[in-house]
């Protein structure tokens, strides 16, 4: 089996990606197993974190490595949180605050301008100096409503409402999510690559 490092330090996005790569002949590792610590994500653009995190495990592990990076981007706020999704409302900050932030921002918009997508890049490095790397992305759209709803997924998913469902994104079942999100397109695409070439 050909071997592949993950870029990340979250159990539930190895388990995921395991599942789908297992089946194309890739055992993918933690990058705890090397003894890769965490790198800072100082890009400006999901595709830059993506591909520092992935290079940064490939350098140490000399294995290829995948990294992904995701957030959500509110067009109101010209697309913050974006990269900073994680640590909007600062770098320790939980859900609950990152939350109470953007509702806040978003308090005076009215509903029909409260756009926003969340966004996913999944990034493959085939080594440390790959100059093309396989880029993976995917978007999901949807509106930010005030008022949370639902208790399923984590993050932004009590606002992150789906006009044409009718409900939050946290409303759905995790097969339901996978199935529509961002995360769930990008992982998509990250398999019909793979079965296109060998990496
Ligand atoms: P990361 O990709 O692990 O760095 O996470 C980015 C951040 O974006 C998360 O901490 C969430 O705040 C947000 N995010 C990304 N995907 C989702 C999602 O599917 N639901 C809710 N929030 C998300």
């Amino acid at each position: 089996m050909k071997q592949l490092v993950l870029a990340s330090g979250n159990p539930g996005k190895l388990r995921e990606l395991s599942a789908i790569l297992d089946e194309l002949g890739y055992q993918l590792h933690a990058q705890s197993e090397f003894g890769v610590d965490e790198v800072a994500e100082t890009g400006t653009t999901f595709v830059e974190n993506a591909i520092i995190k992935a290079r940064h495990a490939a350098t140490i592990t000399g294995l290829p490595a995948l990294a992904d990076d995701s957030g959500i981007e509110v067009d109101a706020l010209d697309g913050a949180p974006g990269v900073y999704s994680a640590r909007f409302a600062g770098a320790n900050a939980d859900d609950a605050a990152n939350n109470a932030l953007l509702v806040d921002k978003l308090r005076n918009v009215p509903p029909a301008e409260r756009s926003a997508r969340y966004r996913a890049v999944i990034v493959l490095m085939r080594h440390a100096a790959d100059p093309s790397p396989l880029i993976c992305e995917g978007s999901w759209e949807g509106m930010i409503q005030l008022d949370p709803a639902g208790d399923g997924g984590f993050g932004y998913d009590p606002y992150f409402f789906l006009p044409d469902l009718g409900c939050t994104s946290a409303q759905l079942s995790a097969s339901e999510k996978n199935r529509l999100s961002h995360r769930g397109a990008a992982l998509q695409e990250l398999k019909r690559k793979l079965k296109e070439q060998d990496v």
